[in-house]
């Protein structure tokens, strides 16, 4: 076993750097020292530096052999630079690189994808072995098994089997592999029993085998053909082999080492490097340059395993959108909640509102309801009121018929007892009596109707013979009245179409009222004066007294129902007289007498036509 170690280790230094192309990084191998600045250096020599920098996986010295005959070629190739060397692994060049300390990287396929993609690098040239056919075809993989593992045969037959590499950053150690098994659908984190990295030298890998501690391990391409009875003890999984190697391969072939250039390297340095490494003769199996292959094989590599440059792409799905949008996500959702709580609060406050209206609504209809009840109890309590007041006017308007109907009936008893009672006496008596029930009947139809604040029947009247009925009821009614003056300029027999009952109540109100204003006063000194006139439309009746007057607030109240400054006032009065006067078509106003003391109230009545408004006001 230990021999066996041996020889794999003095042959992997042999053939490198071929052999540890795309291998990961062991940890721990600086560059030479610090990388002096890109600028002209006078006080060590009139030489540009030139600074290079080399992956190496295996420790500084080991590189330094390895690349030993480069250096020296181009050392002589360019004299006019003085040149740096430096050596890392993956992690440390990389840093370099972003750093700007370099003005040239050759490192593996892998890495100087992700280089050209993250720090712009540029190949200038490919580099190629005397042993290998072209430098574009220079790496790849064999996933080899014990040959006695004979139910494995080719890559599908590794699920649920233990692979070793020796890396997962390893371009040629694994990644090669990995996309021909991800090509056959096996995800080696998922399908296989487990992958196993070693770690370096690529030996690792083979001594897990020898110990069969795995089933299965990607080496080198060609490292099988090198290893003493390689070929004897290991088969190639999806072998193929491939005549221009001369070696069995399970992976596709892709380009070798390139050197590539920085955005920062002048121009001229890099011309004359290229010169340079195309110039470089290698002998048998030795180094030389080709110019630069395409990478596109490596690039598509690293897309499908969704690595390097692409690794974005294997965050895409719910992970990477939390990581990528969550404040968008977050500004979303507190949208979303600040829309539902919106939602919900208007919903809220629709629905309290709603029943609000709806209560308000209730109130209003009950508080109409109670209104209704209140101005139908009103008006019911103003016709009573009128009716009483008019009741020693009806007292007195009923007495004459009743006393004529008794009359009769009296005189036709006293001849029936007489024997005297003669066919043409009870005619006599009948019709009179009938004539007088008439009469009667009329004055109480005249009532009902104002009793129930309608228009009684209207009739063509001279309004001043009812005016001075109305006295003469008014006077008659008391035993102490005032005088009352009347003022007539209406033109002859002036007649109006009243209800004349109605029109009397009103004058019989105003009249009531002045007597009421005036009382202070000594009864000789009490006058009411009654002014008749017409403007063309309208007839006017005014009534004046010469009590105290009203002020002006009072004034606003006059017609409002149950407006009184009477103890044993109702209020009504007024404001029926108004409801009378309007269904007449006409109006009812009060004011203060212009001169002088006391109240002028007005009723305007149409001449003639009733829908004609009232005019203004005029004596
Ligand atoms: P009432 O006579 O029952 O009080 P009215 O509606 O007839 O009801 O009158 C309302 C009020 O108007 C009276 O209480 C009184 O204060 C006032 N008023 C009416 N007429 C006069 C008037 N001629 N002079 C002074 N005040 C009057």
């Amino acid at each position: 076993m230990s021999l066996l170690r041996v020889s794999i280790g003095a042959l992997l230094l042999h053939v490198c750097p071929l052999l540890y192309a795309g291998t990961s990084p062991a940890p721990g191998h600086p560059f030479d020292g610090p990388v002096p600045p890109a600028q002209h250096d006078a006080a060590r020599e009139d030489r540009a530096p030139l600074r290079l920098g080399i992956l190496a996986y295996l420790g500084q010295e080991t590189a330094e052999r390895e690349w030993q005959s480069l250096r020296q070629h181009l050392e002589a190739a360019l004299p006019q630079y003085e040149l740096h060397v430096y050596y890392g692994d993956l992690d440390a060049l990389r840093a370099q690189v972003s750093s700007g300390a370099l003005d040239f990287v050759l490192t593996n396929p892998g890495q100087y994808v992700e280089l050209e993609y993250s720090d712009g690098a540029s190949r200038i040239a490919t580099l190629e072995h005397g042993r290998l056919p072209a430098a574009n075809i220079a790496v790849g993989a064999a996933v080899i098994v014990p040959r006695e593992r004979t139910e494995l045969q080719t890559l599908a037959d590794l699920r649920g089997r233990i692979l070793a590499a020796t890396s997962p950053d390893a371009f040629g150690g694994f990644q090669t592999a990995w996309r021909e098994l991800d090509e056959l659908g096996i995800d080696p984190q998922r399908d296989l029993k487990s992958l196993h990295f070693t770690g370096f030298p690529m030996s690792e890998v083979i001594e897990a085998l020898e110990e069969g501690r795995v089933d299965a391990g990607v080496i080198r391409a060609c490292l099988l053909e090198n290893l003493p009875d390689g070929l004897k003890r290991y088969r190639v999984l999806s072998g193929r082999y491939e005549p221009q190697l001369n070696c069995t391969i399970s992976t596709r072939l892709y380009p070798n080492w390139p050197m590539a250039g920085l955005p920062q390297t002048p121009p001229g340095m890099a011309r004359a490097m290229a010169i340079a490494l195309l110039q470089m003769e290698g002998e048998k199996d030795g180094m030389s340059w080709a110019v630069p292959a395409d990478y596109q094989i490596v690039r598509d590599t690293f897309r499908e395993l969704q690595i390097g440059p692409y690794a974005h792409l294997h965050t895409t799905g719910l992970r990477r959108l939390v990581r990528d949008y969550w404040p968008y996500g977050m500004l979303a959702l507190l949208g979303l909640l600040f829309w539902g709580l919106y939602t919900a609060r208007s919903e809220y406050l629709v629905r309290t509102r709603t029943a609000a209206l709806e209560q308000a609504l209730r109130e209003r209809e009950a508080f109409e309801q109670r209104m209704r009840a209140n101005q139908e109890q009103a008006d019911h309590l103003a016709r009573l009121s009128v009716l009483g007041e008019l009741s020693s006017t009806l007292a007195h308007e009923l007495s004459q018929p009743l006393a004529g109907i008794a009359n009769y009936a009296q005189s036709l008893l006293r001849r029936l007892q007489a024997g005297r009672l003669t066919d043409a006496a009870v005619q006599e008596a009948s019709e009179n009596i009938l004539t007088l029930s008439d009469s009667a009947a009329g004055i109480l139809k005249r009532i009902k109707g104002f009793a129930r604040k309608r228009p009684g029947s209207r009739e063509s009247l001279e309004l001043r013979r009812m005016v001075e009925e109305t006295i003469q009821l008014f006077q008659g009614m008391q035993r102490v009245a005032p005088q009352i003056e009347v003022i007539d300029h209406l033109s002859a027999q002036r007649r109006v179409e009243i209800d004349a009952l109605q029109i009397q109540q009103i004058l019989m109100n105003f009249f009531k009222n002045a007597q009421d204003a005036m009382r202070a006063l000594p009864i000789e000194q009490q006058r009411i004066q009654v002014t008749l006139n017409e403007d063309g439309r309208w007839v006017w009746l005014h009534v004046r007294d010469f009590g105290p007057g009203m002020d002006a607030q009072a004034l606003e109240y006059l017609f409002e129902p149950f407006y009184t400054t009477k103890e044993d006032g109702l209020g009504l009065g007024l404001s029926i007289c108004k409801g009378i006067a309007e269904a007449h078509g006409g109006q009812l106003l009060g004011r203060a007498a212009p001169e002088g003391p006391g109240m002028i109230f007005s009723l305007s009545l149409p001449l003639y036509e009733h829908d004609t408004k009232p005019g203004d006001l005029s004596d």
